[in-house]
């Protein structure tokens, strides 16, 4: 197998040695008061880290899953749904609510430019009949931060719903669900959670729990139905809130990324990642390399960005993963070939893996004939 590859992509992430031991356990069956108390401390946890109070969902799967679990419980076939896009993820949260035959209602902002709140105001005050608006916190193709809060003042303003799309952002970033009036807000374990895949917990609000209840016609799915969930959480209450079985290795590293995440403080969790960020962009900037996300929408948790002149961004990603095992990103669909990204999130916040991947660029500058000043004398 030789050297492990560092992960420095944006999701999956490295998780750290205890999160992976935690999960080599012998399996626990998903009910009983044994495993409650586990859960509770779990759901308890992710309540912190989403600032709610509102009801915490653990679905199995993908971030998607959420996602799709929210925008078919809220909505019925054929309503529509105020969905602007920035990206990849964006266009891709607009497949799903079409593949469930909701009519969404496009608005779009150049790749690298923000989502701006006054667009979606008057998207709203145009088109009639908008049951909720999706929102992207994080899009992580191309690495803006989507002015979110002000996105869900302008939605109070017209009683609708927000669905957030919070994947690569919870955890890493602040996003108080309460303060900022969120009703659906989807993440993943694999992202600023620093766990391996698969759980995408969500925060359900009592607006979402209305809107869901009060609906003519049937929702759709059963699964991936809120509604499922909440008659669990209501009627198995005491030993079984869910429908289903749930992947209880999984939430032991949950649990136990959750527990070091609050005993270092929130705070201290997100200063993690801007840290790493911070160092990276200041050696790749002075080498020449060129931000991709307007500068005041970017995020500390994904670095993107350019090559600098005359340099081959896919050739650099190849050194970097053969000759050193660090695994960066490219840039999707048109922006493939453009453009780098890096994560910060889990272990590659590290101080060990920014200065790996600060030699690997450094070596590989090198390399091309450009002398470039040592990083160590530039972070
Ligand atoms: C990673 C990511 C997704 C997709 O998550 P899956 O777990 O692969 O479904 C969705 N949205 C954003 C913003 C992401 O970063």
């Amino acid at each position: 197998m030789g050297e492990p590859v560092r992960l420095m992509i944006p999701g999956p992430v490295d998780a750290a040695e205890e999160v992976l031991q935690s999960m080599a356990h012998r399996v626990i069956p998903h009910y009983g008061q044994q495993w409650m108390e586990i859960y509770q401390e779990a759901i308890d946890g992710l309540q912190r880290v989403f600032g709610t109070r509102n009801d915490i969902i653990m679905m199995a799967g993908p971030g998607t899953a959420g996602l799709e679990a929210a925008l078919g419980s809220l909505m019925r076939t054929g309503e529509k749904v105020l969905m602007p896009s920035n990206g990849f993820f964006g266009e891709r949260l607009a497949t799903v609510a079409q593949s469930y035959g909701l009519e969404p209602v496009r608005l779009t902002a150049p790749l690298g430019q923000p989502l701006d709140p006054d667009m979606i105001r008057q998207r709203l005050s145009e088109v009639q009949g908008i049951q909720a608006l999706t929102v992207v916190h994080l899009e992580t193709s191309t690495g803006v931060l989507n002015p979110l809060q002000e996105i869900s003042a302008v939605a109070d303003e017209f009683g609708v719903p927000v669905i957030v799309d919070a994947v690569s952002s919870l955890g890493g970033v602040p996003l108080p669900v309460d303060e900022w009036n969120i009703d659906v807000c989807v993440t993943v374990i694999n992202k600023c959670l620093a766990c391996p895949p698969g759980l995408a917990p969500m925060s359900v609000s009592q607006r979402a729990w209305d809107q869901i209840d009060g609906k003519p016609g049937r929702a759709h799915g059963w699964y991936l139905n809120l509604r499922t969930w909440k008659d669990y959480s209501i009627n198995w209450g005491s030993w079984h809130p869910y429908p289903t079985t749930l992947p209880t290795n999984n939430i032991l590293g949950l649990l136990t990324s959750l527990r070091q995440i609050l005993e270092d403080g929130l705070e201290a969790h997100y200063r993690r990642h801007s840290e790493a960020a911070g160092r990276i962009r200041t050696a790749l900037e002075a080498w020449g390399f060129t931000m991709f996300p307007n500068e005041a929408y970017t995020s500390p948790l994904i670095t993107a960005m350019y090559g600098a002149p005359g340099i081959d961004i896919d050739d650099l990603r190849r050194y970097l993963m053969q000759e050193c095992g660090i695994m960066i990103a490219g840039g999707l669909e048109e922006l493939s070939g453009k453009i780098l990204r890096v994560g910060h999130m889990g272990k590659a916040a590290s101080r060990d893996y920014v200065d790996r991947f600060l030699d690997g660029v450094e070596a590989y500058l090198r390399l091309q004939g450009r002398p470039v000043p040592p990083w160590t004398g530039l972070v």
